[in-house]
């Protein structure tokens, strides 16, 4: 049979479909299937799925970084006014640490992993340090690297998250007021407290 050349709307007759398609594409641009842009959701999800990701890692990354700078004690070796012990020293100080008159345990087995022994330990969580080192720097016999180690935080202003800025932190070494914090050289045999007390 003939082709469709009559557009229904106009009610006019073409000489053939082309002229037809001409035309509806002229006058009635919404009979034309309609083009589909296709809008690239997928892609754009996954865009954002990957950004989102990215964020987390680095947000994730620099929290934690943050988080141990901000629990570690930074030991500023040119304040340290004393010599390293020369040779290898295996001595045992004995820490106790007290918040408002309580007694925090201190773990076993901190700077202590599968990899690494740390010059600084503990065995057991009878509060005794460990310093076997063979090779001691000054920084390395401070009681602030065994805080180091631990990931906590030991200063003049604050011990773990209590601060002098909502009580009293005191520290002393064999019954003497000691005002060195991380910066104290630890002796083979010393008892030393860290107390403190909550305003
Ligand atoms: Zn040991
Ligand atoms: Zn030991």
């Amino acid at each position: 049979m003939a082709e469709k050349t009559r557009c229904e709307i106009c009610d006019r007759t073409f000489g053939n479909a082309d002229g037809l398609t001409a035309h509806n594409k002229a006058k009635h641009p919404e009979l034309a299937p309609k083009e589909k842009k296709s809008f690239p959701i997928k892609k754009i999800m996954n865009w954002a799925i990957f950004i989102v990701v990215v964020g987390l890692i680095v947000w994730g990354i620099i929290g934690l970084v943050n988080k141990n700078a901000a629990n570690k004690t930074i030991i500023d070796e040119s304040n340290l006014n004393f010599e390293a012990p020369i040779g290898a020293i295996h001595w045992h100080p004995h820490l106790t640490i007290k918040i408002d008159g309580e007694i925090i345990p201190i773990p076993a087995d901190i700077g202590i992993t599968s990899t690494t022994h740390f010059p600084i330990h503990t065995h057991e969580t009878d509060g005794i340090i460990h310093m076997e080192n063979n090779n001691p720097t000054k920084k390395t016999v401070v009681l602030g690297y065994f805080f180091e180690v631990w990931g906590k935080k030991l200063s003049k202003d604050c011990i773990f998250d209590y601060c002098a800025d909502k009580g009293t932190l005191k520290m002393s070494v064999n019954g003497k007021e000691n005002f060195d914090f991380e910066n104290y050289f630890m002796q083979d045999g010393d008892e030393i407290l860290i107390e403190y007390t909550s305003n």
